[in-house]
């Protein structure tokens, strides 16, 4: 049973979140139970179970457990991956629409806003999103936005936006304000809280948190927001496995660890690389001369743990570091327990405006001094040093 996620912390109610009644000789886990349908007749009644497509009992104590942690009135609706929760929110956005979109942002929410315009669904403006003064005029004008769509930080930049101006602002214009959280998770930063309308996750990184997992998830506190991305989800049919579910709730236990964890090490290895011969450039909010340091600072409760790193030589010593590397994993996607890694341009579909040397690191939960012997062997053995 779960405590009130206002009375605990949130660390307290990932772990009590979603359980079922506590009765003696009750499962303190919640079933994963595999039926399609359910046994129903007459005009259904609301929260009935009828259909699998529409509800299961195996979602809901994650639903519960994700809407406590963001702090939405309305469960979390999980999806079949975090793209199936981004293509459900911008389904909000009414027909030919105006979409302002970050440069920099995941590279598929990208393609497929592009995508959407193409086929002028929506009509799309690209902006800087930590340039406040910048998306603040992009909203307005003689075609105000339907919707700002914010990354903070951002994939793979780390940018870090305003994001209670930028609400505010996209208000005031008509717009409504979706945020994808999933680097920074609601343990550090609670978009609904600064008025945000809709937050979406792909709960396949840090929520389920092992990379055994595809899933995501959208968020809104207003009822009819809700309804739709409910009906969005119902009727396009992107829904989650029910064995997919449950990992990520039993994920979710230990996500506060997890961020702890990996959060506290990414700043020491963003620390020490800023000072390493072989290295260029590191972003990292958490680093006190990074430009998204101060707004960091001030609207989430940490800086999150992907690090962006330059080393010196160009695209090429960028590749060497990563094949040099014996701990750390190169792979795409991010968030697992396993630090990972991978230079971002060598998908054709980055943005052009990201740096073709930028490598986008994911700090996991092995210890930070394994952590930085590797890379600091990887570095020094991919990178002439003079
Ligand atoms: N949002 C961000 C910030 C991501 O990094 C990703 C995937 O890498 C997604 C959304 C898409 O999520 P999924 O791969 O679960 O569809």
């Amino acid at each position: 049973m779960s405590h009130d996620p206002r009375t605990v912390s949130p660390s307290t109610y990932a772990v009590t979140a979603g359980r079922p009644p506590r009765t003696i000789g009750a499962a303190v886990n919640p079933p994963i139970v595999l039926s399609s349908t359910y046994v129903s007749e007459r005009e259904p009644r609301p929260g009935d179970l009828m259909y699998a497509r529409a509800d299961t009992e195996t979602w809901g104590p994650f639903e519960e457990a994700l809407a406590g942690l963001e702090g939405s009135r309305h469960p979390a609706l999980v999806f079949g991956s975090g793209m199936a929760a981004i293509a459900a929110a911008l389904s909000l956005i009414p027909h030919g629409g105006r979409l302002v979109m970050p440069r920099h942002a995941y590279q598929v929410a990208l393609g497929y806003a592009r995508d959407l315009a193409e086929r002028s669904q929506v009509e799309l403006t690209h902006v800087d999103i930590d340039d406040t003064p910048a998306v603040v005029a992009a909203l307005g004008g003689d075609r105000p936005a339907s919707m700002l769509w914010i990354e903070s930080p951002t994939n793979p930049m780390l940018e870090v936006a305003d994001i209670p101006a930028l609400t505010a602002a996209a208000h005031a214009a008509g717009a409504l304000v979706a945020v994808d959280n999933t680097f920074a998770t609601p343990l550090v930063q609670r978009p609904l809280e600064h008025g945000v309308d809709v937050v979406v996750h792909s709960v396949t990184k840090y929520l389920a948190g092992h990379s055994d997992v595809v899933l995501g998830a959208a968020l809104a506190d207003d009822d009819d927001l809700h309804t739709r991305l409910h009906a969005y989800r119902t009727t396009h049919g992107a829904i989650a496995g029910p064995f997919e579910v449950w990992l990520a709730l039993r994920g979710l236990r230990t996500l506060a660890l997890r961020v702890e964890r990996a959060q506290a090490s990414a700043a020491e290895l963003a620390h020490r690389l800023s000072t390493h011969p072989a290295v260029l450039e590191v972003r990292h909010p958490s680093l006190p001369d990074d430009p998204g340091h101060a707004r960091a600072a001030a609207q989430m409760d940490g800086f999150g743990s992907i690090i962006g790193v330059r080393p010196r030589g160009g695209a090429d010593a960028a590749d060497a570091v990563v094949s040099a590397l014996r701990l750390w994993v190169p792979a795409t996607s991010l968030g697992g327990v396993e630090s990972s890694l991978e230079r971002r341009r060598r998908f054709a579909t980055e943005s052009p405006t990201v740096p073709e040397d930028l490598l986008r690191l994911s700090v996991g939960i092995e210890h930070v001094d394994d952590l930085w012997a590797d890379l600091d062997a990887a570095l020094r053995s991919a990178v002439p040093i003079d």
